[in-house]
Formats: structure tokens, C-alpha cells, sequence
């Protein structure tokens, strides 16, 4: 019976640790998606710096073009200007001309700084890339990781659930009524374990809250007693036999 009690034990801690398995597993999409997502980001990063250069160098191609034809408007006013008889006509085109020098040299100025900054933004822009590739990299290795450890957990819980096919069939062949006790409990109660012990002769060891009435199991081939408070099945020996369990196979206690 001590043996059947340790099975069940075994049975409940592979259980325990298939949920914690397949909670942990479930976790990863979700980490996979929230890494796509900041992969993405960055690329974005990238292509929109990208067309705010791409950009900024249309604008400075722009204001090359108006220097130019501002440029030219004033050669072709100052050659005009050199057969200009008439006073009053020479004095509006000599107007125009100092109006078109003073937009030229702003176009001039602005044209400067466009270009400076555009180079500026270049080299900034060289590091960015150097950056965030070595941040995208970082984001692909660990959504590797991420995908590596999904099949590793797989594997685990593959591996667990055969261990726990294997073991309700041990228990099923003489204690299917356990079995069927633990399945139901663990259905009932929100958080395992389901089978505890006694703590200090008088208390729950699931729910610590004090078990009224005779506590030794009335049954000898159901050597448990169900607490009344949490519903947990709370096995009446000694806690010695959990210790056994956790060290399996090495000096396991021999009663019966
Ligand atoms: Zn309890």
C-alpha cells in the first residue's frame, strides 16, 4: 500500500510539473510575437530615417535648382541692365537685381546648411543602421532561443506524458478507485497538490485549517481523509513518505 501511496505521489508531482510545463509553453508564442513585433519596429526605424534623408536631400536638390535659375535671372538682368538708356527703367531692374542677390544669398545660406546636415544625418545615420542591426541580431537570437526551447518543452512534455500514462496504469491495476478519487479532487480544488498530509496530528495540509472529528483513515484500502474545508485528500501517514518519494529508488522506506 506504502508503494501504491508513492505512485500516486509521483503521479501527482509529474503532474504538478507537466502543468508548470505547459504553462511555461504557452508563454512562448506570445514572447515569439512581442519579438516579430520589435524586430519590425526597428526595421521601421531604419526605412523611415531612410526616406526622411531621401527626403531632406529632394529638398536640398530643390533649393539647388532656385540658386541656380536665381543665378541666371541675375546674369541675364545685369546684361539687360548694361543696355538700359532710360533712367527709370535702370532704376526697377537694378531693384530687381539687388531683390534676386538678397534671395540668392538666403537661398545660398539655406543651401549650406541643407548640406551640412544632410551629411551630418548621413553619418548619423551609418552608426543608426550599425545600431539597430546589431539589435535586430540580438532579437533574432532570441527568438531562436524562444523557438529552441519550444521544442525542448515539447519534448518534455511528451516525454512526461508517456511517464504519466505509464504510471495511472500501475496505480489503475489496484487502486483504480484512488485514481479516480485523485482525478476528481484535482478537478475540484483551483491549486495542487491534491493529496497532502497531516501537519502536527490536526491540521490540513493543503489549506492549514484545523480538521474537525477522528482523523485516522477509516478505510485501510483508502488510507485517506477528505479535508472538509478544501476538499483536498489528506494522507494519513507519515509525511515520511513523501521523502521517500523525493528521493526515489535510494533507501526508500520499507514498512509493509
Ligand atoms: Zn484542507
Amino acid at each position: 500500500m506504502d508503494e501504491a501511496i508513492r505512485f500516486l505521489l509521483t503521479l501527482q508531482n509529474y503532474d504538478m510539473r507537466l502543468c508548470e510545463l505547459i504553462q511555461n509553453h504557452s508563454h512562448i508564442p506570445q514572447n515569439i510575437a512581442a519579438l516579430e513585433g520589435d524586430i519590425e519596429m526597428s526595421n521601421r526605424k531604419i526605412i523611415q530615417e531612410k526616406n526622411a534623408i531621401q527626403n531632406a536631400k529632394l529638398e536640398t536638390q530643390k533649393l539647388e535648382k532656385d540658386f541656380k535659375s536665381s543665378e541666371e535671372m541675375i546674369a541675364a538682368g545685369k546684361y539687360k541692365l548694361a543696355f538700359t538708356k532710360n533712367p527709370k527703367e535702370y532704376e526697377i531692374l537694378a531693384k530687381t537685381i539687388a531683390d534676386e542677390e538678397c534671395k540668392m544669398a538666403q537661398l545660398e545660406e539655406l543651401l549650406l546648411r541643407g548640406m551640412l546636415e544632410n551629411d551630418s544625418r548621413q553619418l548619423e545615420f551609418s552608426n543608426l543602421q550599425q545600431t539597430v542591426g546589431v539589435e535586430i541580431q540580438r532579437l533574432q537570437n532570441e527568438k531562436e532561443r524562444q523557438r529552441q526551447l519550444s521544442a525542448h518543452l515539447e519534448e518534455n512534455i511528451a516525454e512526461l506524458n508517456h511517464k504519466i500514462a505509464v504510471i495511472r496504469g500501475i496505480i489503475q491495476e489496484n487502486h483504480g478507485r484512488w485514481l479516480r478519487h485523485y482525478d476528481e479532487t484535482k478537478k475540484a480544488i483551483r491549486k495542487m497538490p491534491c493529496i497532502v498530509f497531516v501537519k502536527n496530528n490536526q491540521y490540513c495540509g493543503g489549506c492549514n485549517l484545523r480538521l474537525s472529528g477522528n482523523i485516522a483513515a477509516p478505510d485501510p484500502d483508502f488510507p485517506f481523509t477528505i479535508c472538509e474545508s478544501c476538499a483536498r485528500l489528506i494522507s494519513i501517514d507519515s509525511p515520511a513518505v513523501e521523502v521517500a518519494v523525493e528521493v526515489s529508488g535510494e533507501g526508500d522506506v520499507e514498512i509493509n
